[in-house]
Order: structure tokens, then sequence, then C-alpha cells
């Protein structure tokens, strides 16, 4: 360690680092410079945005055995969103990247890069490519500024200092091209990784979190449509792309003040069925749901997805279909896949068929999201199949992704959101359509599909009651229809 005086207010800044070139002082924000035995000052570097992340400077982990502890950061924001890069520093001396996107974390370490590896102008999301010897596919292409830094960094930045970067994958592999300094890119590899997994400590606790971000916003919990005046409840803060559920107005939050980017469509307002800022307990976490949007095919089928967020893991979503339910997490083990033709994708030795690919177009949009969305968006969507399971990839021209989902029983949505749950309009107005009678008929095999089902496969014995209690509910009702009949 080496530790100098601020050239600008005279207090201690610690390199730790011999890689470190410089380190922003932690009182005046002065980007301090060590350069042989002189230390200069390059002027402020502007503070971070107070996010919802969970690392900080001094948060330590063990990777591959190596005890790490994080002494920098850069916060870059791109077209879609911003993402964090945390400076690493390990016992040994050696240093890396620990990229942290949306509760998704990589590490990347720097490596020599033997042979040609492709410019950044022919780098397509979902083509494939030889990097360092090793097939990779292409997941993410930007252009980015860094708006923030803090501790210390191992090469200068500053404000409006732009890095170009490409993403690969490689089932669990991650290589990142940096072309930021020229065309010859500096080739970075690594993985996925979890905090839980390099058992991390000294990270910022929910109450930190939520205080600090609430903070720099001004209010804790609600932020001011700047079009028309309705309070957003959905943690703003947590992702920097917002649309006003009120009036589609699509916002960006990542300053105190949320800007708009863009005047909402003139879109029918979705009432879902899941409302947003409804919160669940899901495996020990607290979720809240902080963005819903309703997509379509080109066959005009519509489904409704909920973006859940918990301070303690990654997002996921909900998939409401009519066939049912089901939950997708963004997959950081990738299939391999070999081309967008190809008819199956393979992962962890099980061979998925692909059932049909189409575009998928957003029609309705509300909340956050991580990144920016707004309707009328298209991807185009890849789905396979394998048992329960369907992985899906979903490609445009900057980026693939891959999810997974499985099925979620209805009971288990009612089970996490209990009375927050609101009946479907359509099924609603269906059901106000049809006359009483129709409506209890409806109404007992509602129960005898949905909810009964289970409770006789399990309790066989008790079949006989099981229907007894029905054609109690069902009787009543059956006397009330005729009656509402007779009023007429
Ligand atoms: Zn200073
Ligand atoms: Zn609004």
């Amino acid at each position: 360690m080496q530790i100098v005086s601020c050239p600008s207010c005279g207090a201690q800044v610690q390199f730790r680092s011999h890689a470190s070139v410089v380190a922003v002082c932690e009182f005046c924000r002065a980007t301090v410079m060590k350069d042989a035995d002189a230390v200069k000052d390059l002027g402020k570097m502007s503070s971070v945005l107070e996010d919802f992340t969970r690392i900080q400077i001094g948060t330590a982990g063990v990777l591959g055995g190596r005890n790490f502890s994080v002494v920098g950061r850069i916060q870059l924001r791109y077209a879609a969103g911003m993402w964090n890069e945390w400076f690493i520093l390990f016992d040994d001396a050696g240093t890396g990247w620990l990229g942290d996107s949306s509760g998704l974390y990589t590490v990347t370490i720097e490596r020599a890069a033997p042979g040609a590896l492709p410019a950044f102008a022919d780098v397509n999301p979902g083509h494939q490519y030889a990097i360092a010897g090793q097939r990779y596919t292409a997941s993410e292409k930007r252009s980015a500024e860094c708006i923030g830094g803090q501790g210390e960094l191992p090469f200068q930045v500053g404000a409006g200092w732009q890095a170009r970067v490409a993403d690969f994958r490689a089932g669990a592999t991650f290589a990142t091209l940096d072309y930021s300094d020229g065309d010859t890119p500096v080739l970075y590899t690594g993985g996925a990784v979890t905090l839980e997994e390099m058992k991390c400590q000294l990270l910022r606790e929910d109450e930190q979190i939520k205080e600090s971000a609430g903070k720099y916003h001004g209010k804790l919990d609600a932020l001011e449509c700047p079009s028309c005046g309705t309070a957003i409840k959905y943690l703003p803060g947590v992702t920097t792309s917002l649309v006003c559920p009120s009036c589609q107005a699509q916002l960006d939050a990542a300053g105190p003040q949320a800007q708009i980017l863009a005047q909402g469509e003139k879109v029918e307002r979705v009432r879902t069925t899941i409302p947003l800022g409804a919160t669940a307990k899901i495996s020990g976490a607290d979720y809240q749901v902080i963005g819903a949007m309703v997509r379509a095919d080109n066959e005009g089928s519509e489904w409704t997805e909920y973006l859940l967020y918990t301070t303690r893991s990654a997002f996921f979503w909900l998939v409401e279909t009519d066939q049912g339910w089901s939950r997708a997490n963004v997959m950081s083990n990738w299939p391999d896949w070999q081309s967008s033709g190809a008819d199956h994708a393979d992962l962890d030795k099980l061979s998925y068929r692909k059932l049909y690919d189409y575009p998928a177009t957003v029609k309705f949009a509300a909340g956050a999201f991580n990144w920016r969305v707004a309707a009328g968006d298209v991807v185009h969507v890849f789905e396979f199949e394998n048992g329960q399971t369907r992985l899906a990839a979903e490609l445009t021209a900057e980026e693939l992704t891959w999810s997974r989902s499985t099925p979620v029983a209805f009971d288990q949505i009612a089970a996490w959101f209990g009375s927050a749950l609101r009946v479907d309009p359509a099924r609603k107005a269906a059901t106000e359509a049809l006359p009483a009678s129709a409506v209890t008929h409806k109404f007992l095999w509602w129960i005898l599909g949905l909810n009964a089902i289970p409770l006789i496969f399990n309790f066989s014995g008790t079949v006989i009651y099981v229907l007894l209690a029905l054609l109690a509910i069902y009787l009543p009702a059956k006397l009330f229809g005729s009656a509402d009949k007779g009023k007429q």
C-alpha cells in the first residue's frame, strides 16, 4: 500500500494496488494521479449515482481460493441503462473487474489474446467468434459513458470517458473485448458469480441501500412523474428506466429529478392481474413487482410479464399466459446453440427442441425496468422445450439474452400475492356478461378444475366430502340464481 496526500485537500489517499494509476479522494473528489514520484490533481470526479447495489468499496470475498477486496468503481451508462464495474484486488496482487448489472454479477480478468480478434464493427449479437482458441457467442455490444468513479482505478478516467465493449458467452464462460483504447481490443475472461458463492462480506444492508438511494432521490419510496404528476412508488433508483403507469411517459430516473425521455403513446391502461407495487415473500426473500409489460406475438396472442425485484438476489420474471403462469430467470450459463437457424439448443447434457420463433412486441409497459422499455419495442424470440422446462433466446441488434422458465401453479401465485391479486378484466367481463346460473357453473368448474383436483388426488378418501362441499356452495348459488331470475 502507498499513501499520498491529496494535492487538493491534503487528506490521505490510499493506493492499495500497484496496478492503480488514479484514486479518487474520498473527501474532495479530486482525481489523484500517482506519476513516478509526483502526485497530480486531475480535477474532480463526478460522484457515483446512489443505486441499489449491495457492493461497496471494502467489500471482500473469495474467488477460486483467492481472497479479494473491492478497491474502486466506475459507473457506466449506455442507451439501455447503467451498470457498475468494481475494480478488485486479490491478496496475491492480481486485479480484476466485478461487473454488477441488475443483480447479475461477473468477474473478469485481463488475459493475453493470442490470434486475431474481431473488430468492434464486425461483432453481431447471436453470431459466433473464435477468441483465444475458444468458440464464443456474442451476447452484447455497447458504447457507454463513464458517469462517475470512486476509489482507485487502473487507468485514467474522467467525465465523458467512453467505453466500447462487446461481451461474449460460451456456457458459463464470459469474455469481454474492450475497444475503449482503440481498434485493438483488450481481452478479459471470467464467468458469472454470485455474492453468496464468493462468500462476500461487508456488503451493504437493505436499510443502508434504501436510505442512501432514498436520500439521493429526495424521497424514500416515491417520485413524481414530471409529465402528469402521478406518484410512482416502485423503488425509483433500483433501475434508471421508468414508464409512468398513468401517462406512459418514458422517464430516466438516473438523477435526483426524473427526466422525460419521451411522452407516452396513447395506449389503453392495462389492469394487470398482479398490481405494480405488490409484494411477496418468495424463498425467504422480500420481492416487489416493480414493472409489468404486455407483449404480443405476430398472431396477436398476448401475455403479461412481471418484473420482480429483491435486494437479495437477481431479478426474475413471472409470466402470465392463457395457458397458465411460469417463472423465468435470466441465465448466466448459456445453452449451446449453433446458429439462429438450429432446431435445438443443448444445456447440461440435455437437448432442448425448438418449438417456434416469433417477433414479440411490447404493447404496454408500466413501472421500472432494467432496460429502457417502450411500447412498440420488438425482439425476436426463439423458444425451446425439454419436459416442463423452456428456454428462450431473445435477440435484437444489440443483445442476445437467454432465460429459463418453469411452470408455476396459480395456487402458488395466489399464495405469494394473496389479496393483492386482481381478477383478469377480460375474464371478469366475460363472466359478468353471462347469466347468473352460467356464472355458477363456471365457478363450480373453476373450483373443480383449479382447486379441488390436487386435493382429490392427494386425499382420495375425502373426495365425497369435497363434492358435498362443492354441492353446498353450488346449491345456494343455484337458488339465488333462480331468485334473481324471479325478480327480473
Ligand atoms: Zn482531497
Ligand atoms: Zn405520468
